[in-house]
């Protein structure tokens, strides 16, 4: 039984789950589901009791059979027909994989988690690295005013499903003073997560302190535990004899990792700075996670010089150079130290978290690139998925099984067409269920609240029949970030309290979340709503639930009717709650950001117009409420309560499964990972291979290339285009002929290419294809003639231009040279 506890997949294998509940339900709850507690706490005769309980031992036997199978077991990953890479290093801040390992705040987590969980299952060789945090995020609790009050635990590894790692320590210079960390493994079905622990003997009250928790206290704090994680990260793997191929950093705060590398390849390789900076990046593949510029962690130059000069000296590196590695281009040399621009620059591949997210990264990102226009700058997407076993109920895991597949979790399109077949009372009834769950598990959990606030019994009692199992439900759960705006369905309270009351159709809204402790904005927003939630004449209809968590939050996912997410367009980078809820049967009601923008397709939920057109902000708000009851008044609460047949909603079930059909395949986090395989590691562990073959000799090769590009680069001239630029018939075929100066650089180094496209009002082409042109003969004087055809794919406006850009086969993409050169 401790082999299944020590493996975090049980917190995903619902027998595993049900296996621990009867071990002892109640210990099983207070321990918030954590089965190394629950084992400690049961008691021996309990113990004996279910040893000599057949049922209970076949179960066991099953479960850990199941693992064992699990881990063994040929997948995804080992039945392509050729295995890209051995082993990809993710590094995130946090990693959210269950309740009973608190090391995570919100989505970034939670997707790490998702991440790790889904290579598992698809055989994907994949190793995390992070922090372990002794005191994780802090546990939310509401004073009897409704203000938000943190509390902090204290995790006993020893205690937990985590194992030391002998030999693995690490030892860190963080400005003078030598920190040390042990290394944690946490084991994710197939995947080990390595979480770095500086709370050791040997370290003083300081260093004990770098990982004391997620997200607190100042810069430098934050810049010691990047550090750690950076740096110590890579130390640690080296110690454990792990050599990724591909380092993957989860946002900027793992950036170090770059450095730390490069200081590798420079003492043992003997590169230099710029040599480095291309081995490093071949094999680094960056994720961005927020529009948000106030999101991106950044430190000032006094901090950077404190824990960086003297390692910048110690290998060799001019410190300046270094610190440009975190500059924009227009930065003076005091500006602070940005580390998302660090992350882009190290990193060949780059993505943000969904489409809409890509075009925002690429135009908040484009001055890196000068010259580059924006939908070329170097910043694919790949849309954040989730991991369908975490998330789904068992009665709706149930039903997939059943109509889509037992692989229903990794099932496309054509697999999930079969829900809209199935029979509309068995689909509703397994929601139903989970409905009732869910009105249980907030009525439980209010009364819990009440009572630990000093609350009489009789007068908690009353929390036993505060919402209703019948009534439309919709929930609101995320963190109580500003621009998520949680108070939005709160704009208009009369209008809001007249649809909790509707004597024949009313809904009842559930909220959760956590305000940052710094956020007193955030906290204010809860409080409206307690102090709402808790009027008399609405209170049965509304609830707050404290301490949003994964395991409050699987509960709303399972039980809503309707998720509802009402961010300001575009700062919601991709948002992955609604997909949970969405796995679940619960109905997308949600403004076009993030992943919604791309997935909504008119039949499978609701949009709420955004009107970003407002400059200002109230009368936005004011705006996209207004957009938002009436939605909900016109379309939603009609079709929850017409049709009713049988006591099935037929429109409703309807939506349903549109939106299960269309959304099941593309919101899974094994799509999300196949497309990571391919569009990123797998070139990256190309290129990589490419790059450090040879003692590194083609790395040294490109960096030479590239620092004989740039200085050459000003004498490519593009002189002369012939073509006839009069307006063009559809489909009629054009020739372009340039003569350009290539000065002395080759013809080797430099591609020439014909852009043509259709052109829009202000003269600039839209979206246009690029075809290179031949090289048709070479001048005295350094000339050459290039020509090229086009055809003009649509009538009316339809223009063309020429550039030059560096070419060379070990470059990831021109962009990252710097040099470009229009006709
Ligand atoms: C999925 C999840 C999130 C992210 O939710 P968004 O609505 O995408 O911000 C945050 N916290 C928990 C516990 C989650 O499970």
């Amino acid at each position: 039984m401790l082999e299944v506890a020590m493996n975090l997949r049980w917190s995903w294998d619902q027998d595993a789950r049900e296996l621990f509940r009867r071990v002892d339900p109640k210990i099983w709850a207070e321990t918030w589901h954590d089965p190394i507690r629950l084992l400690g706490q049961v008691s021996r005769s309990r113990l004996e009791e279910l040893a000599a309980d057949s049922e209970f031992m076949q179960m066991l036997s099953k479960v850990h059979g199941g693992l064992t199978t699990y881990r063994q077991s040929q997948r995804w990953f080992q039945r392509l027909d050729d295995q890209p890479f051995e082993s990809v290093a993710y590094f995130s801040p946090e990693f959210g994989i269950a309740e009973a390992l608190p090391q995570y705040s919100g989505g970034l987590g939670v997707l790490a988690g998702d991440h790790l969980k889904a290579a598992s299952s698809l055989g994907i060789p994949l190793v995390g690295v992070g922090l372990f945090y002794r005191q994780g995020y802090f546990r939310q609790e509401l004073d009897a005013d409704g203000w938000q009050q943190e509390r902090y635990i204290n995790l006993d590894p020893h205690s937990m499903a985590l194992e030391m790692v002998q030999n693995a320590r690490v030892e860190l210079d963080l400005a003078g003073t030598s920190v040390a960390a042990e290394v944690w493994k946490a084991e994710v079905g197939r995947i080990p997560l390595f979480l770095l622990d500086s709370d050791v003997e040997g370290n003083d009250e300081e260093g004990r302190g770098v990982t004391d928790r997620l997200y607190g206290g100042g810069a430098e704090h934050r810049l010691r535990q990047e550090i750690l994680l950076g740096i110590g990260g890579v130390q640690a793997l080296s110690a454990m004899g792990f050599e990724p191929q591909v380092f993957h950093t989860n946002e900027g705060h793992a950036g170090f990792l770059g450095l730390a590398r490069m200081a590798k390849v420079m003492t043992e390789q003997g590169l230099t700075f710029d040599e480095a900076i291309e081995a490093v990046k071949a094999s680094t593949v960056f994720t961005t996670h927020t529009p948000v510029p106030a999101g991106i962690d950044q430190f000032p130059r006094e901090l950077m010089q404190k824990y960086f000069a003297g390692w910048a000296d110690s290998i060799g590196v001019d410190f300046e150079d270094l610190m440009k590695l975190g500059h924009w281009p227009s930065d003076p040399k005091d500006a602070p130290f940005n580390m998302a621009v660090m992350g882009l620059r190290l990193a060949g591949r780059a993505n943000a978290v969904s489409a809409l997210h890509g075009t925002v990264s690429r135009s908040m990102f484009q001055p890196l690139w000068p010259g580059v226009p924006q939908e070329e700058v170097p910043i694919d997407a790949v849309t954040n998925g989730v991991h369908p076993p975490t998330w789904v109920s068992g009665e709706m895991s149930e039903v997939y099984a059943r109509e889509v597949g037992e692989r229903w979790g990794e099932a496309d399109e054509l697999g999930w067409a079969s829900i809209s077949e199935m029979d509309d009372r068995e689909l509703w009834h397994a929601h139903e269920q989970c409905r009732e769950r869910l009105i249980n598990y907030v009525r439980s959990r209010l009364k819990q609240s009440a009572l630990a606030r000093g609350t009489s019994e009789a007068d908690a009692h009353w929390f036993d029949s505060v919402l209703d199992p019948f009534v439309l439900t919709i929930c609101w759960a995320r963190r109580f970030a500003s621009y998520k705006r949680p108070t939005l369905l709160l704009a208009d309270l009369e209008r809001l309290r007249g649809l909790l009351l509707d004597e024949d159709r009313p809904i009842q809204v559930i909220f959760a979340g956590k305000a940052h402790p710094a956020d007193e904005i955030g906290k204010e927003m809860i409080r409206n709503i307690v102090h709402f939630a808790r009027r008399e004449d609405v209170r049965h209809r509304i609830a707050f639930i404290e301490d949003y968590d994964i395991a409050v939050a699987r509960v709303l996912y399972q039980g809503a009717d309707v998720w509802l997410n009402n961010p300001r367009r575009p700062f919601e980078a991709c948002g992955t709650s609604g997909e949970k809820a969405a796995l679940n049967g619960a109905i997308n009601f949600s403004i076009q950001d993030g992943w919604w923008d791309e997935m909504f397709d008119g039949e499978n939920g609701w949009t709420i117009a955004s009107a970003e057109g407002y400059e200002d902000l109230e009368r936005r708000d004011a705006a996209e409420a207004a957009s938002l009851y009436e939605a909900l008044e016109s379309q939603i609460i009609p079709l929850f309560y017409a049709e009713f047949e049988s006591g099935v909603p037929l429109g409703w079930v309807q939506k349903m499964k549109s939106s299960l059909a269309s959304l099941g395949p593309r919101v899974s986090a094994a799509r999300m990972m196949k497309d990571y395989v391919t569009q990123l590691y797998a070139p990256a562990a190309a290129s990589a291979r490419v790059l450090s073959g040879d003692g590194f000799g083609a790395a040294r090769n490109l960096a030479a290339w590239k620092s004989k590009v740039r200085s050459e680069w000003s004498s490519v001239k593009i002189d002369l285009v012939d073509g006839n630029t009069a307006l063009a018939d559809l489909g009629t075929e054009r020739e372009i002929k340039a003569r350009v100066l290539l000065g002395d650089l080759s013809t080797e180094d430099v591609e020439v290419q014909l852009l043509h496209g259709v052109v829009a009002a202000n003269d600039e082409m839209v979206s246009p294809k690029v075809e290179v042109m031949e090289l048709e003969s070479s001048e005295d004087g350094g000339f050459y003639r290039y020509g090229g055809t086009f055809t003009c794919e649509t009538a009316g406006r339809y223009g063309f231009t020429v550039r030059a850009v560096p070419k060379h086969s070990d470059l990831t993409n021109f962009a990252d040279v710097g040099c470009i050169t229009w006709a």
